[in-house]
């Protein structure tokens, strides 16, 4: 019914030009004033469908779902569904075998035996703003491929202004990428807004006056959290996502995006659905509250945009999708039947260096397994080459070895069979980084989806496939996570408000890796440097104002 009315509308909008922003006729000459690349962290594709009925907003999702092109059926195309390597395919439209991130944070013990390194680490550049941890730093040294901004940023010679936020590091840098004039995130205990100098010397005046202003301790406030962590805290609340937004504003005032000759870009990602999510699940009524809040808060932030940008929002061009989707809570998917588990990560590996310590070095304790985050399991290329040992035959060993450890982790846990409790975690499939890199994998769907999920980071690494519903989920298993390459984590919403967009609803398949596509080919500029994404031309009015749907869509 709902691509049926959409192709009313969209046939209205051919017979009487009465679109959203019939004023621009073509959308290939039309080159917007800016273009905003809208992401929602944990934005599961099925979310809009569901509480459609709550938006109640006139240009909350209802701008993307009432006037824009709505992809329903958009999934990534790999197995390693994550928030960093989300944000850098939304960016480059790539995946990461094009740009290399393949997870948030990696063992890299060139850099560090003690602690992980992030994927926006760097400490040749410094944090500015931040009163703890500076020396970290940060840039997009990890992202081996430009971004859609940074092809507009060239292609106009440094005219362009690009800027990334996000309550997160790297879904502020690795979504706007390097030509940008800054990433803005902030720092996790205190809320103040941080960048680095890869971007600049020093904080732009606006953005310290933002930080010493009441707008930290009015946030506080209002969510009725007075101490504690506040990306944890706050940012869990929608208080967290009217904090972002506030400073979104500050940002495009301050620097006049959507005010210049050439377009503009911002890259937006709103962090809260995601530490929300993974505290109380998808289905949880405090995740739809979170939604049906932020419905309003971009209504009133696309009004903002309608004023503060020359021409209004006729001239702005919007995308709006996720960085992976989640599992449903263990608990809650058991309760209907379903095999779920929570996937006892930390257990399994000191298993495995248990096995592995006996097996090569007995008595010695040796640590052979690293651990990292998942789907990636990385272990110690040093302590294996001591024991003679190649990359190939490490990485085989593990693979043959972590279904057993796995079962030996949870042995006399789960004694009685229930068929609606949490049961045992299992392990469908296991591939080495070897493996992986010779491309020699089955001829299967998931084995393209691991294609594209090979990165060069952490070391020597084995992949692993969970059981279905088989999450790291805190919370007593209420909780819930993501990383694998099963539809629910790979399935977000695409849509795209403007004016060479017609409206409907659009069935076809899609991906996040056709933002950057067609944005690229709508604005005339090269392709990010490894974007494999389509321009979604269906979706695309024609130059003569017609639309390039065939009459059987
Ligand atoms: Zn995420």
């Amino acid at each position: 019914m709902r691509k049926v009315s959409g192709l009313i509308v969209a046939a209205f909008v051919l017979l009487f030009g009465v679109g959203a922003n019939s004023a621009q006729a073509s959308a290939y000459d039309g080159k917007p004033k800016l273009v905003v690349i809208l992401v929602l962290d944990q934005f599961r594709g099925d979310y809009l469908d569901r509480y459609r009925a709550d938006f109640k907003a006139e240009n909350g999702f209802n701008l993307f779902l009432k006037k824009g092109a709505y992809f329903p059926q958009c999934y990534y195309g790999y197995a390693n569904t994550m928030t960093a390597p989300g944000h850098s395919t939304i960016g480059t439209g790539a995946y990461t075998n094009g740009h290399n991130i393949g997870v948030n944070e990696w063992w890299d013990l060139s850099r560090s035996k003690t602690a992980m390194v992030s994927s926006v680490q760097d400490a040749d550049y410094p944090l500015l703003g931040a009163s703890t941890e500076a020396e970290l730093g940060a840039s997009p040294r990890n992202e081996l491929a430009s971004t859609l901004g940074d092809e507009v940023v060239l292609s106009t010679g440094g005219k362009a202004r690009l800027f990334g936020v996000s309550l997160k590091d790297r879904a502020a840098i690795l979504t706007s990428g390097h030509a940008s004039q800054g990433a803005y995130w902030i720092e996790h205990a205190t809320g103040k807004w941080e960048s680095s100098t890869y971007w600049m010397k020093d904080l732009p005046e606006w953005v310290k006056a933002f930080n010493s202003s009441d707008a930290i301790a009015r946030a506080r406030k209002e969510a009725g959290i007075p101490g504690g962590d506040f990306y944890e805290r706050v940012g869990a609340t929608p208080t967290g996502v009217q904090y972002e937004l506030d400073f979104t504003k500050a940002l495009v005032k301050a620097e006049k995006l959507g005010t210049h000759d050439v377009t503009d870009v911002l890259t937006l990602s709103i962090s809260s659905t995601d530490i929300l999510g993974h505290a109380v699940g998808p289905d949880s009524p405090e995740q739809r509250k979170l939604l049906d809040a932020i419905d309003v808060q971009l209504n009133d932030f696309f009004d903002f945009l309608n004023t503060h940008v020359d021409g209004g929002l006729a001239n702005v061009w919007v995308s709006l999708t996720g960085d992976h989707g989640v599992a449903t809570s263990p608990v809650n998917s058991a309760k209907e039947g379903m095999p779920a588990s929570v996937f006892p990560y930390g257990a399994m590996t000191a298993e495995l260096n248990k096995e592995l310590d006996a097996k090569l070095t007995p008595g010695k304790a040796t640590r052979f397994v690293l651990g990292g985050d998942l789907p990636y399991v990385q272990i110690d290329d040093g302590s294996f080459a001591a024991e003679k040992m190649d990359e190939r035959s490490a990485e085989s060993m593990v693979a043959e070895m972590i279904p057993g450890a796995l079962a030996a982790a949870q042995q006399g846990q789960f004694p009685t069979p229930d068929s609606r409790t949490l049961r045992p975690s299992t392990v469908r499939h296991v591939y080495t980084k070897a493996q992986m890199a010779a491309g020699d994998l089955p001829n299967t769907e998931e084995g393209q989806l691991l294609l594209h999920s090979y990165t060069t980071n952490g070391g020597w690494w084995v992949y692993l496939t969970p059981g279905l519903t088989n999450v790291p989920a805190g919370h007593g298993g209420m909780g819930t996570g993501h990383f694998s390459p099963y539809n629910y984590d790979r399935h977000v919403p695409l849509a795209f408000f403007g004016s060479p967009f017609v409206h409907g609803t659009y069935l076809e398949h899609a991906e996040p890796v056709d933002i950057a596509a067609t944005f690229a080919a709508l604005l005339g500029v090269n392709r990010p440097s490894a974007c494999v994404g389509r321009a979604v031309t269906e979706a695309i009015r024609r130059e003569d104002g017609g639309s390039n749907t065939a009459p059987a869509h």
